[in-house]
Formats: structure tokens, C-alpha cells, sequence
């Protein structure tokens, strides 16, 4: 078997390959299923994941269009705010938010990796300097298999709850018809029936609808079942119906992610209501911060103590954006009757909050903490920890406004000479730039 076996050939799997690929390491993506998963899920990816993306050669550009903005309703479809997204391409030189159906992406990564489908993991034995994948000897094991994890569960780590669970029902549509309606995410805000809807592609769009108690998917498999849901936006007749499912979004992280030689990656580390559209891109940040690391420790250019810093420096980004992504939920939904009244009375006047909206469409996501591999001064801001915007490079490179002029005002507004840039883009520790001259 090859050095290194990921578990799991969705998305984070692929792109975990992908990148130890990229960094020199052989490895063997072991998938149960016999054909690849073939329903949507995830449909927003922002510019950072691009990024991660297009270092292993996947254009996300030829598969998306980019993301125009949210617009919050209340449940009579009127605008209570606006949030228009005006630039083209971010500070990575990707649009801030890209829509994509996860299918294709998948298809994509499957070309930049060797896959055995029909192979289910079910057995992992870690010994002193290898491990056993179902009795074959392998260095490391990535568990990219998913919400039930079988990996998780074979190095004793237990999912924790973070408090949220809510039934939707997620329903994707095809149709060529022109529905003439605004282009970025539609929020309705109402405790009585809380609905997203957005166009994906050029013929596909996503509504997702909070259900009911006492309602399930099976209420509404077919259009003229969903015709009153979908009646705001759309005339059911010219719709085709792809599928529609029941998803129980949560709120869960796993409370450890690392076992000797075995990792969890992804949604077996992590699960995230969609609110912000970062579930899956919280998996790819793991497979890039983890698989250069895995790389140079076989090298021997690392010390193995520096996997440790994987699970420190992620685990922390994770709940940032899983909180960030429940208090969205929150504001957008919850509160009865009284929160309706509050949204309606605040939401129209968001746009005299400076910044806000600045603040609203920023795809920027925290830095990370610190950690052997962070160097963080503790009681001075710093570049360390933060992504260099347009950069991952093969290997450890210190930028300069020299060396790099396209960073030159990224350095000066970080009041940093120099910074040193980690393979997956991120700040290890930056040089604060002395007094003038
Ligand atoms: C309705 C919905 C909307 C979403 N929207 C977004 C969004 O807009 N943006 C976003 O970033 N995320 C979104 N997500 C989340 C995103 O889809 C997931 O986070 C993502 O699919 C997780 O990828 P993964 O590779 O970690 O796991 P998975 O996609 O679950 O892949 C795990 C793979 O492992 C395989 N496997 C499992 N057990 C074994 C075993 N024992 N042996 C071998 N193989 C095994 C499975 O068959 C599967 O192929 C959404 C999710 C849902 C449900």
C-alpha cells in the first residue's frame, strides 16, 4: 500500500491526496462506495478555499460563478438589507464567494488522484512506526470519511455537541427558465418558516426551507407539493425537481483529531450548520495545514512534534467559524414573533452600522493561534497566523517588498520587513518593520 491512506474519497479526501501529491507523497484514497457520491450538498466555497483549490491545479472558476451578496426578506418577501458584493476578485485574486455544485468538484479532484472505489475501511491497527488499513502496512492515516466516521470512532475520539441541531429540507431544482430574480443569497428571516434560496449554476438553484415539526421531507417529493414554498420566486411548472432531502444541521467537533499516525480531517473532525456556507471549506483547510506538514516530517525536515500543531491550530479556527455560522442562524431565524419584530425594526437600518457591510461580505477568515509552527508575539499585532494573500508556495519563503512588490502594502499595513510564508500560505512569523529612517 502507499505511505500515506486517506479514508474517504469526498471532497476533503480528494483534496488531501491531491496536495500530499503536490508536496511528493504517494498516497491511496480507499472509498467504500462503488461510484462517487451523486447528490449536491455543499454550494458556496469562498476565495481562501479557491485558493487551496487551485494550488493543486483545479480551476473553481470553470465550474462556479461567483456569489453576488445576501439580501435578508422577511416572510412577506420584503427587503430588510442588502449586502451587494461590487469586486470582482479578492485579495487572493479569487471572487470572495464562489457557487459551484459539490458533484462537479469532485469529479475534478478525482482526476488529480489514484481512488479505490468499493474498498471500505474497516479495520485501522496503529503499531510503534506503521499502521494496518484492513491488515496492509501504512506510514500515516488521513480519516476523511465523513459525519459517521468509522476512523474516528477506531482511535476512540468522541463527537462534542456545540448545541444545535435543526431539521431543513434541502431542495435542488434545474430549470432554464430566466426566474428574473436578484442573483445573490435570499435569507427569509422568519422564526415561522426561516428559507434560503440561490442560484448555483447557470440551470441549477438551491432553496432550503426550516421544517416543522411534525413535517418531513417525505411531505414534499414532489413540485406541486412544494409549490406554496417555492411559490415567492419561482412558477413550479417550470421547474425540474433533481431531488429534494431531509439534513439534521449541526453543530459538533470531534475532541481529538489525531491518534499517533492517524488523522481526522474534515467532517469527521467537524461539523458546521451551512449558514456561512463553510462546512466543506473547513475540510479543505485541514488538508492544506496538515498534508505539507505530514510531507516534510517524512522528509525529516520537521520534527514529528510539529503534527501536534494541527489539531492546536485548527480545532480553535473551526469553532470560530462554527459560532459564527450558529449566531448568523440565530439572528437570522430565532426569537418567535418578538425576533421578527426586532429584524424588522434593525435590519433596514444595518447600513448605518460603519462597516458593516464591509464586515458582512468579508470571505477573511481569523488568523490562526499560535503554535510551534505560529510565532506570535503575545502582546504585539503581528502578520503571524494570517494568510498571505495570493501565495502558497512549495516550500517555506520569506517575502520581502523586494522580493515580492505585489506585497509590498500587505507587508507596510501589517507593519512587518519581512514575513515567512508556510507552504499553505500561512504567516509562520513576520518581522516587525523598525522605526523610519
Ligand atoms: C445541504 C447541505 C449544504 C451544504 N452547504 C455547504 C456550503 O455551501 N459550503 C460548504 O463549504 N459546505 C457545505 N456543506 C457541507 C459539505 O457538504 C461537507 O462539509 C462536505 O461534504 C464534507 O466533505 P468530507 O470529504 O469531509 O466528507 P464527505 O463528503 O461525507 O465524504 C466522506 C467520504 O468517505 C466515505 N467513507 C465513509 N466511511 C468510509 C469507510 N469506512 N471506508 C471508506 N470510505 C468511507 C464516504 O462514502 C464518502 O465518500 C453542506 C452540507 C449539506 C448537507
Amino acid at each position: 500500500m502507499a505511505p500515506v491512506v486517506v479514508v474517504g474519497a469526498g471532497p476533503t479526501g480528494l483534496t488531501a491526496a491531491a496536495l500530499l501529491a503536490r508536496h511528493g507523497v504517494d498516497c491511496l484514497v480507499l472509498e467504500r462506495r462503488t461510484r462517487p457520491h451523486p447528490q449536491p450538498r455543499a454550494v458556496h466555497l469562498d476565495d481562501e478555499a479557491y485558493a487551496i483549490l487551485a494550488s493543486v491545479g483545479v480551476d473553481l472558476g470553470a465550474i462556479s460563478r461567483p456569489g453576488q451578496g445576501l439580501r435578508l426578506l422577511d416572510a412577506g418577501m420584503r427587503v430588510l438589507a442588502e449586502f451587494r458584493r461590487d469586486a470582482a476578485a479578492g485579495r487572493h485574486g479569487y471572487p470572495e464567494a464562489n457557487m459551484f455544485d459539490q458533484p462537479d468538484l469532485e469529479r475534478i479532484l478525482r482526476r488529480k488522484v489514484t481512488v479505490l472505489d468499493g474498498a471500505e475501511v474497516t479495520e485501522i491497527i496503529q503499531h510503534g512506526d506503521h499502521v494496518r488499513v484492513n491488515g496492509e502496512r501504512a506510514d500515516y492515516v488521513l480519516g476523511c470519511d465523513g459525519a459517521n466516521s468509522f476512523v474516528r470512532n477506531a482511535i476512540g475520539a468522541r463527537m462534542r455537541d456545540l448545541g444545535f441541531a435543526q431539521r431543513w429540507l434541502v431542495v435542488d431544482i434545474d430549470t432554464d427558465a430566466d426566474l428574473g430574480q436578484w442573483e445573490g443569497v435570499h435569507q427569509v428571516c422568519d422564526t415561522r418558516r426561516a428559507a434560503t434560496y440561490m442560484r448555483v449554476g447557470k440551470s441549477r438553484y438551491r432553496w432550503e426551507f426550516r421544517l416543522r415539526d411534525g413535517e418531513t421531507a417525505a411531505d414534499y417529493q414532489d413540485l406541486s407539493r412544494l409549490r406554496p414554498l417555492i411559490a415567492p420566486w419561482a412558477r413550479v411548472e417550470d421547474l425540474e425537481l433533481r431531488r429534494v432531502a431531509e439534513y439534521t444541521f449541526r453543530a459538533q467537533i470531534a475532541d481529538k483529531w489525531r491518534h499517533d499516525r492517524v488523522f481526522l480531517l474534515g467532517d469527521a473532525a467537524h461539523l458546521t450548520p451551512p449558514f456561512i456556507g463553510q462546512g466543506l471549506g473547513a475540510g479543505l483547510r485541514d488538508a492544506a495545514n496538515l498534508a505539507w506538514k505530514l510531507a516534510a516530517v517524512r522528509d525529516g525536515e520537521l520534527p514529528a512534534s510539529v503534527l501536534d500543531t494541527y489539531q492546536a491550530e485548527r480545532l480553535p479556527h473551526v469553532r470560530t467559524m462554527i459560532r459564527l455560522a450558529k449566531l448568523l442562524g440565530a439572528a437570522m431565524t430565532e426569537g418567535g414573533e418578538f425576533g421578527n419584530l426586532l429584524r424588522r425594526v434593525v435590519m433596514p437600518r444595518l447600513h448605518l452600522v460603519p462597516g458593516l457591510k464591509n464586515r458582512v461580505l468579508s470571505s477573511e477568515t481569523p488568523a490562526l493561534r499560535r503554535s510551534e509552527l505560529v510565532r506570535r508575539p503575545r502582546f504585539r499585532r503581528s502578520l503571524a497566523g494570517s494568510l498571505c494573500p495570493g501565495l502558497m508556495p512549495d516550500r517555506m519563503t520569506v517575502v520581502t517588498a523586494e522580493t515580492h512588490p505585489e506585497l509590498a502594502d500587505w507587508l507596510r499595513h501589517g507593519h512587518a520587513r519581512a514575513a515567512l510564508i508556510r507552504p499553505d500560505g500561512v504567516v509562520l512569523e513576520a518581522t516587525p518593520s523598525g522605526p523610519p529612517r
